[in-house]
């Protein structure tokens, strides 16, 4: 394992209250023995070095510490900070830690920085730190995704998901379903090495029931937690789609007031896409390109056909604006008709205005798709629209249980990979091929689960994990 010790800013660089610099690994205390000269309880801000002076080896672990960093190059103080020491095992990394924390400002941060790294130590990757909790046994897998789950979650339901987590749930859950996986290749291995004394012993029927019951339903249930859930962590794509004048605007604008959420710029994410970010009942949504379609003067013709396509097809849910005073026209049911394989909810806008006389006939091609009506301009049906957009994103019981273990996409691939290979071991069982190739499926379920947890992950895997993260974390 990587002994080199490890520095880096964990906090945003901008002037601020309080900036830490973070410090981890087998020489942390010694470097910060000699740029740290803690003040005992005296207030003199000068670093005399005076026998009334801390030494670094003295100090107590978990304690905050007040004093100045000095650079001993020429004895220029840098400035004046709290420290606190984290002794290994007992820190977040597992080894020794130093946290300093100092004013925040972008030159005093990177001259401290700068000084813990002529000292030996060099400057962390992203997520280093995170990898090193994983790697020295002190969280697994799971839980350090979570660590960027909770730095990135971007409504509050999100944040419960990562927490629910970080806490380790989900890897206490597949840990127990691998015992139970190991279990059972322990007792076919058995019969395929004492084919006398166990083979005819091996009750395949009860098995399978096992393996059946108590490994491949609780996957499955992840699985659709997953398919319900993961939108929280995820996001939600969705798409306003409609012709001019119906009240796309005026509804986006309805919706996002009270709901923006904050979000930050990554790679890849467009201005609109930050503007027009919201919640929707614990759901960040993400509405796209449709500034794009109010810019032009955008009857559905003039978008053409591709270019509306092209959005509704980034989208994972289309609300289709529809003006309830006019009749649908034919070119609008032929594009909500040709949506039939996405999520799609009419959306009948300006019902305000057909009061005491009936709404825009619903056709009937088109009828039995999810409905609601609505006033963006005088906040009427809002919060029926919302329980449709949650409903028709999430399933009941996840809306309903914040505690869900939701799965992120790189653990649903492995479940799914584990559920193929015990339906397919028990099917071999069952069909009484050779025990070898039974355990060849029960050890590949082995491999995929262990791959959720870190036992088995691959070092391009990690570093795919942990290069998602910020330096400093
Ligand atoms: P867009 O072209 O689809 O984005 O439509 P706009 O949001 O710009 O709205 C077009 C016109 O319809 C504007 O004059 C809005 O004030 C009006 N409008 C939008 N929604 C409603 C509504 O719910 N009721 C009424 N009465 N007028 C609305």
């Amino acid at each position: 394992m990587d002994q080199e010790t490890i520095a880096a800013i964990a906090t945003p660089i901008g002037s601020g209250g309080i900036g830490i610099i973070r410090i981890s690994g087998s020489d942390a205390l010694p470097i910060t023995e000699r740029i740290f000269t803690a003040r005992n309880a005296c207030n003199d801000a000068t670093p005399s070095k005076d026998p009334s002076d801390l030494p670094v080896h003295s100090l107590e672990s978990h304690r905050l510490y007040l004093g100045v960093i000095t650079d001993p190059a020429n004895q220029r103080i840098l400035d004046e900070v709290l420290l606190a020491i984290m002794r290994a095992p007992r820190s977040y990394t597992r080894e020794d830690c130093v946290e300093i924390q100092a004013h925040s400002g972008a030159v005093v941060l990177n001259a401290i920085l700068g000084l813990v790294l002529r000292q030996g130590a060099r400057l962390a990757r992203p997520g280093e730190f995170t990898m090193r909790a994983f790697l020295n046994g002190r969280i697994d897998l799971t839980q350090a995704e979570a660590v960027a789950d909770v730095i990135h979650a971007k409504t509050e339901r999100a944040l419960e998901v990562a927490t629910t987590q970080i806490q380790g749930h989900l890897g206490e859950t597949i840990d127990a379903l691998r015992i139970l996986i190991k279990d059972a290749l322990t007792e076919v291995e058995a019969g395929i090495d004492f084919p006398d004394e166990v083979g005819d012993a091996i009750d395949v029927h009860r098995l399978n029931v096992n393996l059946r019951e108590n490994v491949i339903v609780p996957l499955r249930d992840l699985l659709r937690h997953y398919r319900d859930g993961h939108v929280f962590r995820d996001g939600l794509q969705m798409a306003l789609i409609g012709r001019t004048n119906v009240g796309k605007s005026s509804l986006m604008n309805r919706l996002l007031k009270k709901n923006r959420v904050i979000v930050t710029e990554t790679p890849g994410t467009t201005r609109d896409a930050i503007d027009d970010a919201m919640s929707i009942r614990g759901i960040p949504v993400v509405l796209t390109d449709t500034a794009g379609i109010r810019d032009s003067s955008d009857t559905i013709e003039q978008i053409g056909m591709e270019r509306t396509r092209q959005i509704m097809d980034n989208a994972q849910l289309v609300l289709f604006v529809l003006d309830a005073t006019e009749p649908i026209g034919q070119e609008e049911i032929d594009l909500i008709e040709g949506l039939s394989d996405k999520s799609i909810i009419l959306v009948l806008n300006k019902i305000d205005l057909v009061s005491g006389r009936a709404a825009a006939v619903i056709p009937s091609r088109i009828r039995s798709m999810p409905r609601v009506e609505i006033s963006a301009l005088y906040n009427q049906g809002i919060d029926a629209l919302k329980d449709l957009i949650a409903e028709s994103t999430v399933g009941s019981e996840t809306m309903a249980s914040p505690n869900a273990l939701i799965p992120n996409l790189r653990h649903q691939i492995a479940i799914q990979q584990a559920v193929r290979e015990l339906e397919s071991g028990c099917n071999a069982a069952e069909e009484g091929v050779p025990m070898e190739l039974v355990a060849i499926h029960l050890k590949e379920a082995l491999e995929a689960t262990g791959s959720i947890v870190g036992v088995t992950t691959t070092e391009d895997v990690l570093d795919d994990i942990f290069s998602k993260f910020c330096i400093g974390k």
